[in-house]
């Protein structure tokens, strides 16, 4: 399968989770790929197991939080790829607190990832990919981008603007070749997903297993959705066919067969 031969994507927080793991679809779709997130050796060492199996990728430290590093992130690609075609928004960060224990550099960090990192990256490759008149943009938002939950305001506020940002930036590329959507999914197989359960251990004494059960409960989720299945998304929203979905949010909530 090698669809995506001859094109470049970027993706942040590609060091591991789904961000990881929709570098390896995307490259095994035949793209180049240019990783980024903060913690340089996490990306370095997913792109080296990449080049390993044959494909060309890249890494590099930016913070999406940082205008100037997100600016540098854009200039670097294009040098090493020479062009980039499709921008994974993938890096995100979440917390978990009652309103009156949300401090406000607390909420301002989970905005600045989640939304305003989103719009930065955006920012930085849309002229490129509106002058060659092509372009994919896919946005990793959340179930939490789509409804409410309890604790979760600052993440679900900033998903909320992910997918209002996703539905704006749609509209706005009708007719440039360049198609904006987002993937909404449910609790994912991560690292993120751990440190979740590993704080309703920690406040509520819970075992792991019950402390999982609990929230996928919740959530009214099955099970845990493998990143695989949301990379197997972000890949499809990247086709390069003529009737490509612009402005669709696809919410991945574990009901589906894997
Ligand atoms: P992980 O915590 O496993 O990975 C997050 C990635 O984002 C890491 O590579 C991290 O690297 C990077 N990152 C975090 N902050 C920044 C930053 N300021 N600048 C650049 N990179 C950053 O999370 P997931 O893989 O689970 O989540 C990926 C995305 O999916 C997020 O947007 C998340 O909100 C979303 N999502 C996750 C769900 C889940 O259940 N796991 C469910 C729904 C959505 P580093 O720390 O080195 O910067």
């Amino acid at each position: 399968m090698s669809e995506l031969a001859g094109y470049n994507a970027v993706i942040t927080g590609g060091g591991r989770g789904i961000g990881a793991a929709a570098a390896v679809a995307l490259a095994n779709a035949g793209a180049k790929v240019s990783l980024a997130s903060r913690n340089e050796s996490q990306v370095v060492e997913i792109a080296a197991e990449l080049r390993n199996q044959g494909h060309e990728a890249f890494a590099f430290r930016c913070d999406v939080t940082e205008p100037h590093q997100v600016r540098e992130l854009a200039l670097s690609a294009r040098e090493a790829m020479g062009r980039i075609d499709i921008l994974v928004n993938n890096a995100g960060t979440a917390t978990s607190n009652p309103i009156t224990r949300i401090t406000h550099a607390e909420w301002q960090h989970i905005m600045a990832v989640n939304a305003t990192g989103t719009f930065l990256c955006t920012q930085a490759v849309w002229d490129g990919m509106a002058d060659r008149r092509w372009g994919r943009i896919v946005n990793v938002a959340s179930v939490a981008g789509l409804s409410g939950g309890k604790y979760i305001s600052a993440y679900t506020s900033a998903k909320h603007a992910v997918v209002g940002f996703t539905r704006a930036m749609a509209e706005e590329a009708v007719g440039s070749g360049i198609t904006v959507n987002a993937v909404c999914p449910g609790y994912v197989d991560t690292p993120l997903t751990d440190e979740t359960i590993a704080r309703i251990v920690h406040h509520t004494g819970k075992s792991w297993q019950e402390a999982l059960s609990s929230v996928l409960e919740q959530a009214g989720q099955p099970r845990l959705i493998r990143a695989a299945e949301v990379a197997k998304a972000i890949a499809d929203f990247c086709h390069v066919g003529a009737h490509a979905p612009n402005g669709e949010l696809l919410v991945l909530d574990g009901t589906e067969s894997e």
